[in-house]
């Protein structure tokens, strides 16, 4: 699918974020989810739950309320024909390579090391920036196990359709098939390539699927969440989905599938008027950016600790710092040292900027962010779910996006590895659970 528009204004969004020196419907239930029964265990489920197949689709950027605009009639009717959150919970920072390692690994980015969209090692000596896939396919940087690898390590096969991590050997494993990311690859042949995979003779097809979109996400930067340009690519995206549905009952498959559709986070409004600019604040010279935008992260040049706290730890309007140690507990963030010794995190709409860029840039800043507090509501993201273990017309309440990998293990009938997830949130949502 080719974006709306070939924009200036997503190169200049990467080069902000990536460069420091510039920087359902129709859902009956809505009692929400029950008290997980005292009597119920996973193996009760399991009993009752036969699925053969499972993919794991993300539409990258997908808010929550995207889905009550009434333009992804296919998503609606997979929601109403199975279970839908309230809303999914991202993990902090609300960006994307942190969250869609969070979804696959049940850890909070704290603890699987993807920290953040860009990120330093050792000091300035080793980067990882999301965009540089000599970076992204360095096993090293990606901790825990995602659930591919559990997956093949269990004898099943799995496929990557894209997902943030599936071109890395991480723990000397990669998915059976997958495919280096590629923005130009568009939507239905993304879909074309899942559906071939289901082609393959049985002793060759994979049982554990992903598939990745991130033209919402980009439309929504570009134009802003409240965009018509926003709501014709949902329709867009939605229309690839339903190719997707309809392969599926093409192939007979619908009743051994399941399908679980989730995003990584949501967007909000963000404007050129509501910029924070650091070089007004703090001496660039004296406390180096290791990056900029909604989450910004300083390191004091040697001797200079105290000038930084001095100067960055104090209140500031729309604005708000704290050593890494002391980042609020609710945010899981902040015992890895891969997170800078100084995180500063802008009010919900504003970004973090430099003199220089903001005076280059001023005429093609983005019109949406993400990355913000993950408890704001314009953060949520999407998840339904549909397919044999799954409930029908069920509406579950917001949950955490580190929920999302004991049920993924759960559907695989894999032993999950160590995870942050809370394996009962899965009860509301299951067949025979209740
Ligand atoms: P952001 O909105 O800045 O957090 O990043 C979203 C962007 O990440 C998307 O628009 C994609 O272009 C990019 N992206 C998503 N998945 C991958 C991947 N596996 N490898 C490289 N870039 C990716
Ligand atoms: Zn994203
Ligand atoms: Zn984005």
């Amino acid at each position: 699918m080719p974006s709306l528009r070939p924009a200036p204004a997503p190169l200049l969004r990467l080069l902000l974020l990536a460069c420091p020196a510039l920087l359902l419907v129709a859902c009956a239930n809505h009692a929400s989810r029950a008290p997980a029964q005292p009597e119920q265990t996973l193996s009760s489920v399991a009993a009752t739950t036969e699925p053969d197949y499972l993919l794991l689709v993300s539409i990258d950027g997908f808010r929550a309320d995207y889905l009550d605009r009434g333009v992804t009639p296919r998503l609606a009717t997979l929601a109403a024909g199975g279970v839908r959150a309230e809303a999914l919970r991202p993990a902090f920072p609300s960006l994307t390579f942190p969250n869609h390692y969070t979804l696959v690994t049940g850890l909070y980015p704290d603890h699987h090391g993807i920290v953040h969209n860009r990120i330093e090692g050792d000091g300035e000596k080793s980067k990882f920036v999301y965009s540089d896939a000599s970076t992204t396919a360095d096993a090293r940087w990606w901790g825990g196990e995602p659930i591919w690898v559990g997956a093949e390590r269990h004898g099943l096969r799995s496929a990557t359709m894209f997902w943030p991590g599936s071109d890395a050997a991480i723990g000397g494993v990669r998915p059976t098939y997958w495919k280096p990311f590629d923005r130009e690859f568009s939507a239905d042949a993304r879909v074309d390539t899942v559906l071939g995979w289901l082609d393959l003779p049985d002793a060759q097809r994979p049982r554990f699927m992903t598939l990745y979109f991130e033209q919402v996400d980009r439309t929504g930067h570009d134009y802003g969440p409240g965009s018509p340009e926003v709501d014709a690519m949902l329709g867009q995206v939605d229309t690839a989905l339903g190719r997707l549905v309809d392969g599926l009952d093409a192939r007979g498959l619908r009743d051994k599938f399941n399908l679980v559709v989730v995003s990584d986070h949501g967007l909000t409004g963000s404007s050129v008027q509501r910029t924070i600019v650091a070089d007004d604040i703090v001496d660039l010279q004296r406390v180096r950016a290791v990056t900029y935008g909604v989450v910004a992260g300083f390191v004091p040049a040697p001797g200079q600790q105290r000038y930084a706290d001095a100067t960055l730890l104090k209140p500031h309007d729309h604005m708000q710092c704290w050593r890494r140690t002391q980042i609020p507990a609710r945010f899981h963030y902040g015992s890895n040292p891969r997170i800078p010794p100084i995180v500063c995190l802008a009010a919900p709409g504003w970004m973090i900027t430099n003199a220089t860029w903001l005076k280059e840039h001023a005429d093609d800043f983005s019109r949406g962010e993400h990355g913000y507090d993950n408890a704001i509501p314009d953060m949520r993201a999407l998840f339904v779910a549909s397919g044999p273990a799954f409930r029908r017309g069920v509406r579950v309440p917001e949950f955490d996006n580190v929920d999302v990998y004991p049920l993924l293990a759960h559907l695989l009938r894999i032993k999950p590895a160590h995870n942050d997830g809370n394996a009962q949130t899965m009860h509301g949502m299951l067949r025979g659970a209740r």
